[in-house]
């Protein structure tokens, strides 16, 4: 019975094929993982060689973190603009953003202008 023997090889392969399938999923789920610890780990490194560096203590990545420092003020003088233009400001107590013409904050009730 050659017919249901290809039959029968087709269906194993199909069920092999299958499993492969999930295990491969599995595996790049796992491999995603893995280098999502690395991408937290390279984050901590970061934040260590910045923090040093913001407290004076120089490192071989000045230059980096002066490249970041640089970019934190540009962040800083685009939020200026885009409150600006939202005709907001930050509660000067909690950071929260509070319509210029708002007293107090609406967080916190901190006084906000004047
Ligand atoms: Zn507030």
């Amino acid at each position: 019975m050659a017919f249901l023997d290809d039959v029968k090889k087709f269906g194993k392969n199909i069920t092999d094929k299958g499993k492969d399938v999930i295990e491969i999923t599995k595996l790049n789920s796992q491999i995603g993982a893995e280098k999502d610890k690395i991408k937290d780990l390279y984050l901590k490194i970061g934040e260590a060689v910045y923090k040093a560096y913001s407290a004076g203590e120089g490192s071989a990545y000045d230059e980096l973190c002066g490249q970041i420092k640089e970019i934190d003020a540009k962040v800083v003088e685009l939020n200026a603009k885009v409150l600006e233009l939202k005709n907001a400001t930050k509660c000067p107590n909690c950071g929260a953003e509070v319509t210029k013409e708002t007293a107090f904050c609406s967080k916190c009730g901190a006084k906000v202008n004047g």
